[in-house]
């Protein structure tokens, strides 16, 4: 049996059939009809008749698939249908085949690959509504071309049964186009544990594995057997792991349900919030039973934006938010751009380093009045709701912003101020700088990839990039003590958790050890979380904690834990 290996990120035990999704579409090479040996029977008509061709069955395979999709998905593809039919971009591709072209006469695949940039180029001109535009043409071209070059459509596979899909990686973009009901799992052979494609996949509650090399050469349709926890893929298993995937499926249908109020074996109230990115997931998790939003990842909202969104519709946006959670508690983070979430509006896409560069809170330096709006915009929503609204910065480093931080919050009059722990720096510097604000919430996605100094994109930094490293859960150990020292004789300063760590159930009693008052995670993870967390006291996660902090390294933390859990095995987390 050959066998693959990467890093586990989302826990479960399925077996299906492979669907490869289809590499990016290459740009076409720059020659000119006519500079070589050119065929008789390509002329400019028949060139353009391959184009009009061409774009027609784009047209008729999007609608098609707008048909059968519901949601997010559904209004992606209609958009792009839309964009399909319009007849501006074959026209100006059409133009481009004539020899009377400037520049001379292209081939029908470079010709619509250049109209589709122009037309890009003038609707980002316009701004606005029709800027949004953009990503739809580019999509259409892409999808034109491979229609041109007798190859599969670029994004998710279609398949009239339920599949794995494997990629090398996913654009944001595509997963949120993905319908769980026909992708039962998902296989990457680059990507990191806490990429953002990552955290949508375990958001969709999709079993995965990222970083493992060769996946994407795996025959389409071939068997696969993938264990999401050990990060393991099985080609052609046999009988005994096909009853692992059967077991699995009847033990998760045991983990579904989360009550709505989290409690440790000995009543210990830990309160699970979830991470949410628009109205529509604020829902969702409601409906799952958090206990609030722990973090509201508010540039989810505006990533296709190109340009600032006003004040009301950042109202309606984080009104939709507050409405599904009345009297609870909802943690809106400020504007997060930057690195793998850029924002044309913030960030500059020429930086040499963007994870170290002008991102989060420190965009305030360089788009002055883009924070005061938004906390603007968080305060009006807030007095249209009742949700008890925290507000925090990204990407904080030191006490001077975060005391600059509190000080916006205030005259936005919002009333309860925090920030970010997700900097080494910060986590360093606890004890003054939570004096400044009123909470924290650990970032461990960033706070790992800074601390590590790895890219949390990269899949070859995979295991460096792991929230188990001792040295992290000893910032973290940091964080809560500074707070502890920060409060002394005055009012609490609760540190909670809102990184992809408190999603591992097995590391959310860990850093429950560690004196975290709260776990923010995907409305999915809830129910395992709890179900994990309610056979623990807290004692005993004190001493797990303990365990892992000590640990000689990021795997044996892992272990070392886990043999102590034995709930996990039988829960198949
Ligand atoms: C984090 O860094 O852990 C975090 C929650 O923020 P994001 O993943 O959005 O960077
Ligand atoms: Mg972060």
């Amino acid at each position: 049996m050959q066998t693959f290996s990467g890093v586990g990120v989302a826990p479960g035990r399925v077996l299906g059939p492979v669907r490869q999704m289809p590499k990016p579409v290459q740009e076409p090479a720059a020659w000119l009809q006519g500079a070589v040996n050119m065929p008789a029977d390509v002329t400019v008509e028949s060139q353009g008749q391959r184009i009009k061709d061409a774009a027609k069955a784009v047209q008729a395979e999007l609608r098609a698939r707008a048909a059968t999709a519901s949601g997010e998905g559904k209004e992606v593809l209609e958009a792009t249908a839309l964009m399909a039919a319009d007849p501006m971009l074959v026209k100006s591709a059409i133009k481009l085949l004539s020899p009377d072209a400037p520049g001379g006469a292209r081939t029908a695949e470079r010709a619509i690959w250049e109209a589709g940039a122009t037309v890009a180029d003038s609707l980002k001109a316009l701004g606005g509504y029709m800027a949004e535009r953009v990503a739809d043409v580019l999509d259409v071209r892409a999808r034109i071309v491979s229609e041109l070059r007798g190859l599969p459509a670029p994004g998710i596979p279609t398949s009239d049964v339920p599949f794995i899909l494997a990629a090398e990686d996913l654009a944001p973009a595509d997963t949120a186009t993905l319908d769980p009901a026909k992708v039962i799992a998902l296989v990457t052979s680059s990507g990191g544990p806490q990429s953002h494609t990552a955290i949508l996949a375990r958001a969709l509650g999709l079993p995965a594995i990222v970083a493992a090399p060769g996946v994407d050469e795996i025959g389409d349709g071939t068997e696969i057997y993938i264990d999401g926890a050990a990060g393991t893929i099985t080609v052609d298993p046999g009988e005994e792991l096909r009853l692992a995937a059967k077991a699995w499926a009847t033990q998760a249908s045991t983990v579904t349900a989360f009550n709505g109020s989290n409690e440790m074996a000995d009543g210990f109230r830990i309160p699970l919030l979830a991470n949410v990115g628009t109205g529509a997931d604020a829902v969702k998790a409601a409906d799952a039973g958090a206990e609030g939003v722990g973090l509201l990842r508010t540039e989810f909202c505006f990533l296709d934006r190109d340009d600032e969104p006003t004040v009301e519709e950042q109202i309606a946006a984080y009104g939709a938010v507050f409405a599904a959670f009345p009297g609870k508690k909802v943690v809106v983070r400020t504007l997060d751009a930057g690195a793998d979430k850029p924002l044309p509006f913030l960030t500059n896409a020429d930086e040499p380093n963007p994870a170290l560069g002008v991102r989060g809170y420190r965009t305030d330096l360089t788009s002055p009045g883009v924070l005061e709006r938004q906390l603007k915009a968080i305060a009006a929503a807030e007095a249209n709701n009742q949700a008890e609204v925290w507000v925090m910065a990204p990407m904080i480093s030191t006490a001077e912003e975060a005391a600059h931080f509190a000080v916006l919050c205030s005259a936005a009059g919002l009333k309860i101020p925090g920030v970010m722990v997700e900097v080494p720096s910060a986590a360093l510097t606890a004890a003054t700088l939570l004096r400044e604000v009123s909470f924290a919430s650990l970032g461990t996605n960033d706070l790992t990839q800074y601390t590590m100094a790895a890219d949390r994109q990269l899949g070859p930094l995979a295991a460096l990039n792991d929230p188990w490293q001792p040295a992290v859960l000893r910032l973290v150990k940091l964080t809560v003590g500074g707070a502890a020292a920060a409060n002394a004789g005055g009012t609490a300063r609760p540190v909670g958790v809102c990184g992809e760590a408190a999603a591992d159930p097995a590391l959310a009693v860990v850093l429950v050890g560690l004196g975290v008052t709260t776990l923010s995670m995907s409305a999915r993870a809830l129910a395992a979380v709890s179900a994990v967390l309610a056979t623990v006291t807290i004692a005993h996660a004190q001493k797990l904690a303990a365990a892992a902090l000590s640990a000689p390294s990021a795997s044996a933390a892992r272990q070392t834990v886990r043999a102590q859990l034995p709930i996990l095995d039988e829960l198949g987390l």
